[in-house]
């Protein structure tokens, strides 16, 4: 269908005087005298298009003034009798599908929770609108940020045979019928589709190191996926990760690039989304908008693993956890030092080797590894990275202290021994971004089809 997006409709001066066609769903309607008023959303903007529409010139079928109704309308640009901006002088109205009553999405303002069990009406609203448009454009800023800074995008496998160890537990994906009876683990999956255990990636990062080690600098942006058996309101089974990784790089160079792209990504968000963002502001999180631009613009914090234990330590009454040297920080812990003591992005380096992956570069001081976690307040942990082990020997000790098995990472071993370098990488969270730049508190309402325990709608 010829139709000019409501976007350019409002915002035009050019457009002003000029005939269209529009095409949307029905927002609101009010009826005077003489004239009423249909406000339109096609999707393309927040801001919705008003249509007049003059009682004595047009006769309008009942049916498209009802919420939700689709319609395409034909008529003239004009300036907004109130306010800036355009409306439209409806000429014609053409009526493409009728909305009943019980159409689930009603004015009144409903409970994110009810919009969960309704995920493909969902996003016919206001919130759900602005989180998949902000979604949208920092998606694209993903891409512009790397190829602008010669980055490679590279696509990783998603059916592995490598559990990219400690990441987190992983799908299978078999072809296997349910009742088969084999009698040895080995022999299921001897006859399986690969021949052998394989799953969905929980990272794509030991993908990653192959091609950085060749390209020098590359980057992942597709789908991870865990089996997480934890139901919190930041973790999903299937969420999209974006993975950097690059060549001739230690740790500070990591946290340099992982700071970087968090502040462009903030910056694109700011300045492509300000009516979304305006909204969230008033509606989900106040002052949103003022930590944004905060952020964009300020120095995050550094703060060693050792010294953030010491800082958590006078403060174990508070904490569910309490906390010690060697023990992981738990949520509780990473929001505190985010929230409370830097309030601000905070950068936590060099923590025990015992719980990190065994590809984590080993300090000089024999304990620590070069791994850091970015924690933000409201969320706590949204990028963790680290630079690699580039010593063959050193990788060696680390999976034999694991009791890894060294054949099936031959792959992985032959890059330290055909020209090793010194790398690193991180790996953010999509939906944990977005989450961080809306406001939104649930990581199911920033996923068109979340995917979580027990839910797969
Ligand atoms: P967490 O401690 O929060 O469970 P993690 O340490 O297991 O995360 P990493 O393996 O470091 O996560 O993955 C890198 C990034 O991917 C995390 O910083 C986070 O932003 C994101 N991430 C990890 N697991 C999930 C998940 N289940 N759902 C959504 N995002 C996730
Ligand atoms: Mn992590």
């Amino acid at each position: 269908m010829k139709h000019t997006d409501i976007k350019n409709i409002l915002s035009s001066a050019d457009m002003v005087g000029t005939n269209a066609v529009i095409c949307g769903w029905v927002r609101t309607f009010r009826d005077s005298a003489q004239v009423s008023f249909l406000e339109l959303s096609d999707g393309s903007s927040f801001q919705k298009l008003q249509v007049v529409i003059d009682k004595n010139k047009l006769k309008v079928d009942p049916e498209c003034t009802k919420l939700g109704a689709s319609l395409a309308v034909k008529g003239t640009v004009v300036k907004a009798f109130k306010g800036e901006g355009n409306e439209f002088n409806a000429e014609e109205i053409a009526l493409l599908g009728t909305c009943p009553p019980d159409y689930p999405i009603q004015k009144k303002r409903t409970t994110l929770e009810f919009l969960r069990g309704i995920p493909h009406l969902r996003l016919r609203t206001n919130t759900f609108q602005a989180v998949f448009r902000v979604r949208s454009v920092a998606a694209q800023a993903i891409h512009r940020f790397f190829h602008e800074r010669g980055f490679y995008y590279i696509n990783a496998p998603l059916i592995t045979a490598s559990d990219c160890e400690g990441a987190g537990e992983m799908f299978r994906v078999t072809t296997q019928p349910w009742n088969v009876g084999y009698q040895t683990e080995d022999e299921y999956f001897k006859n399986d589709f690969f021949g052998v255990k394989a799953g969905l990636s929980v990272s794509g990062q030991l993908e990653g190191e192959v091609a950085a080690t060749a390209l020098g600098k590359i980057y992942t942006f597709g789908p991870s996926f865990r089996a997480e058996n934890s139901n919190t309101t930041r973790h999903l089974a299937e969420f999209w990760h974006i993975e950097p990784e690059v060549a001739f790089a230690e740790l500070p160079d990591v946290i340099e690039l992982a700071e970087e792209m968090l502040k462009y990504l903030i910056r694109a968000v700011l300045e492509e989304c300000p009516d979304e963002l305006k909204f969230f502001d008033s509606f989900v999180e106040k002052g949103l908008i003022e930590k944004l631009t905060h952020v964009a613009s300020s120095d995050f914090a550094v703060c060693a693993y050792t010294e953030a234990i010491r800082l958590l330590e006078k403060e174990n009454a508070r904490f569910r956890f309490p906390v010690s040297w060697g023990c992981d920080l738990q949520s509780e812990h990473e929001k505190y030092l985010t929230e409370e003591v830097y309030r601000r992005p905070v950068f936590v380096t060099d923590y025990p080797k015992e719980i990190k992956s065994f590809y984590m570069k080993q300090n000089p001081d024999g304990k620590t590894v070069a791994a850091t976690d970015l924690l933000v307040p409201g969320i706590g942990e949204i990028i963790g990275g680290s630079e690699r082990e580039a010593d063959l020997g050193k990788l060696k000790t680390a999976m034999e202290a694991r009791r890894m098995d060294m054949a099936a990472y031959k792959q992985y071993l032959d890059l330290r021994t055909f020209g090793s370098v010194p790398h690193g990488g991180f790996g953010l969270g999509f939906e944990r971004f977005v989450m961080y730049v809306t406001g939104m508190e649930n990581i199911r309402d920033v996923t068109l089809f979340p995917r979580s325990v027990k839910n797969i709608m």
